[in-house]
């Protein structure tokens, strides 16, 4: 889910061009439901706190930041707060 309206998302643009692309595909992305309480408002985790990652996480609930990565899983269920998954992600 989008967290921010239109004109802050514009305001991001302007900072870092190409950032509502990544917010939507974010946004778009297929993620698994919560193995714990079955949500599917999940989101996917990503390391590394820098200004671009910081304005992802705070457009969309699908995106999860994480200073350091931790090895216990590639999402984040929003509605129980925890972490699942796969420890690194294959691929892409
Ligand atoms: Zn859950």
């Amino acid at each position: 889910m989008i967290k921010v309206s239109d004109s802050e998302i514009k305001h991001m643009e302007k900072q870092h061009p190409g950032i509502t692309d990544q917010i939507w595909d974010f946004e778009n992305a297929e993620l698994p439901p919560c193995p714990v309480c079955g949500s599917t408002d999940t989101a996917s985790i990503q390391v590394g706190v820098i200004g671009r990652t910081i304005y992802l996480a705070m457009a969309t609930t699908k995106f999860k930041l994480y200073p350091n990565g931790n090895g216990k899983g590639i999402y984040f269920c929003n509605t129980c707060q925890v972490q699942f998954g796969p420890s690194r992600r294959t691929g892409g």
